[in-house]
Formats: C-alpha cells, structure tokens, sequence
C-alpha cells in the first residue's frame, strides 16, 4: 500500500514536472471525434527525420530507430511497424491536404515511450515480478481437440519454468497459482483478483501468459504471437474497430497511470519473443483486459501462440519449445529492466534525470521529395 501510494506521488511529480518544464505542445487538429497531430510535428519534436518510400509508406528514423508509416490507401491504418516489429496504434492514422497526422493519445501514449523513453520519469527498480498462468481448474482456456491441448496446462509450465528462470536471477516472483485451480470461482472476479493479488505483493512488472485461438471454431489457420497493452484513456481497443463499436473506458483504469511502463516493457518482450521464437509477429495491441485494469504497476498479457493451429499446437506441447519461450519471455524482462535502469540518473551512460531529458525541437527536413498524395512537409513555425 505505502510503496502503490508512493509510486504513484512519484509518477504525479513526475508528470507534474514535465508539464511544467516541457516544450510547447504540438498543435491539435480534430478530426470527427479524435484530436491528431501532424507527423511531420511529431518527427521535428522527436528529432527524427522524415522520408518518402514510394507512394507507400511516410520512414521516420534517428540513429536508433526507425518507424514505418503506411500512406494513405494502406488497408490498415492503425498497423505501423518500428525497428521491424508491428504495433497496432489506438487510431487510424489520418492524411488531411498532404499531411499525415496520428491521433494525440498514439503519438504522447504510444510512440512517445517507444521511441523517447526519457520523457517520462522513470519507474521504480523491478525487484518483485507477478506471473499470471492464465486459466487453471475448471477453466481449461482454449483447447484443440483434435491433439488434445489445453490452455491452462501450458501457461502453468511455461510461467512455472519462468519463475525458475527469475529466481536464479535473484527476482522475488509471486505466481497466481502454481497449480491446476483457478484464482476464484467467480469468472467475473477470477481476472481483477489476479491483479489485486500483484497488487498486495506489491508486484513491480506483471505479466499474464496465454495461448490463443481462431477467431472462429474453423480458423485452424490462424497463428504467431500478440502482446497486449491495456489502452490509454479514451482509446479503443484494436479488435474493436472491426465490430464497428468503440469500447473506450472514461473512468481511468489503475493500470493506466503505468502505461509508458506497460508499452515499453510490451515493446521489450514483443522484440524478445520474435527474434528467439521465430513466430508470426501480430503485433503489439490493445485490449480492455480484466486482469490488467486494476494493476499498481506496469502489465501486458502475451498470446505466446496459437493452439488451434495444429503445426504450432504441436510446438507448443514440447517441453523444448516451452523452455525457449520462458527464456525468451526472461530475455524480454531483463531488456525492459535494463531500458528502465539506464534512465535513472546516474546511470552508467550519464543520462539526464527524466524532468530534464526534454526533447529537442529540431525541425525535420525531407530527405527526399513526397510521392503523389503527400506534400513536402512545412517546417514547424
Ligand atoms: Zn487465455
């Protein structure tokens, strides 16, 4: 309780700090009910610089990383891609008179904490880490038939070799349930009762495992590796641009005063699980999920792979392929821990204490001249 509270006086200092020594805001445009800004003000603020790919994709990179934007006529507008991996954004990305914009939230809740951690204050040090095995007792989670797999087996190996992994790293680790049960019996308070266990552990970082499945009973097709963040206020999530119906909460969920935490450490796995697993990237997401809203600290829910594809499912139930996916998964938490850790004043490459680390606004320049349906884009004034 004493160190939630803390964490969280330090996050509003924090944050309290920046608004008061921060650079000028981006200017908004609103567009039906969403407030964007334009990319070219985004890369300046950043100090990325900004060019064409053909008429597909707008390239925004430093020396460090390099974001891929698609143009206007992409099928999905939400779907970018950073440093090669794929990210789902909260909103479309927009072209008005030329100018590509993303929405506010994407580019301050988003890609801010991608590409700029230092803009915020960083989190307290990860001593205690909360592994969620997904499902468990009479809650089997998905299941294929035909090989006879079930969810709930393989997230309780899998977060129980991790376990083993992170103490021998020196971690204190709190699971949800080291056994074949369920949290409590309840389905509708199962999932926030795992938070608010991490929660009285008082957890620093949590991470939920699951096993997917098709979207349909015959999608058998289906497979690779999602990560999920809990949306920023406002937002929707990914899935629910499909059924048309925004499902963005007003109330602001616990979780997401640790959002720039949840994104980076999302980040840091997503990139850790890829490289190591050689699944399909699906990308980073978005989901109102039960088990991560009421967290006192950053969370993600990994989709480690999909069961109801038969090629994977058969993967998955060697215990091989489940001790490289715990390894992967600790490769994932060490890269969030050493980002987080590299911020902190003092650290060994001398980084600037967060309130200070502000970002340059360096005007970006064309690098090369916009294909059709793009303009050059204005230097900010
Ligand atoms: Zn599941």
């Amino acid at each position: 309780m004493a160190r939630a509270a803390l964490r969280l006086l330090g996050f509003l200092l924090g944050a309290a700090l920046l608004r008061a020594a921060g650079p000028t805001p981006i200017a908004n445009v609103r567009i039906g009910r969403v407030e964007y800004v334009r990319a070219t003000d985004v890369a300046a603020r950043l100090g990325l610089k900004v060019r064409y790919e053909g008429a597909k994709r707008l390239l925004l990179s430093d020396g460090a990383h390099h974001l891929e934007v698609p143009a206007p006529g992409a099928t999905d507008l939400k779907e970018i891609s950073l440093d090669g991996l794929k990210i789902f954004l909260g909103d479309p990305t927009v072209v008005r008179a030329g100018q590509l914009y993303f929405s506010r939230i994407d580019f301050e809740h988003r890609l801010l904490p991608l590409l700029r951690p230092a803009a915020s204050p960083p989190p307290p040090s990860v001593h205690v880490i909360a592994i969620d095995p997904g499902h468990g007792g009479s809650d089997n989670g998905t299941q294929n038939p035909r090989l006879h797999l079930m969810e709930k087996t393989f997230t309780l190996d899998v977060g129980l070799r991790l376990r083993k992994l992170l103490e021998a790293q020196g971690y204190q680790v709190v699971m949800t349930r080291t056994n074949d049960s369920r949290f409590a019996n309840d389905p509708k308070v199962d999932l926030p009762l795992r938070a608010e266990f991490a929660n009285t552990k008082h957890a620093d970082l949590f991470l939920s495992i699951h096993f997917n499945a098709g979207g349909t009973a015959s999608d058998v097709s289906s497979h690779g590796t999602e990560v999920y963040t809990f949306p920023p206020e406002h937002q929707r999530a990914t899935a629910s641009w499909g059924s048309g119906v925004d499902d963005g909460e007003l109330g602001l969920a616990s979780v997401v005063r640790f959002n720039a935490w949840s994104v980076l450490f999302a980040h840091a796995m997503h990139e850790e699980l890829h490289r190591r697993l050689g699944t399909e990237d699906r990308g980073e997401r978005l989901r109102h999920l039960g088990v991560l809203r009421p967290l006192n600290c950053p969370g993600i829910l990994v989709e480690s792979a999909f069961l109801t594809n038969d090629a994977e499912g058969r993967r998955v139930a060697t215990p091989a392929f489940r001790q490289e996916m715990a390894e992967a998964m600790l490769a994932g938490i060490h890269a969030y821990v050493a980002a987080i850790d590299s911020l902190r004043p003092g650290a060994a490459h001398g980084m600037a204490p967060a309130a200070a680390h502000l970002l340059p606004a360096v005007p970006a320049a064309p690098e090369s001249a916009p294909p059709k349906g793009f303009q050059p884009p204005r230097r900010p004034s």
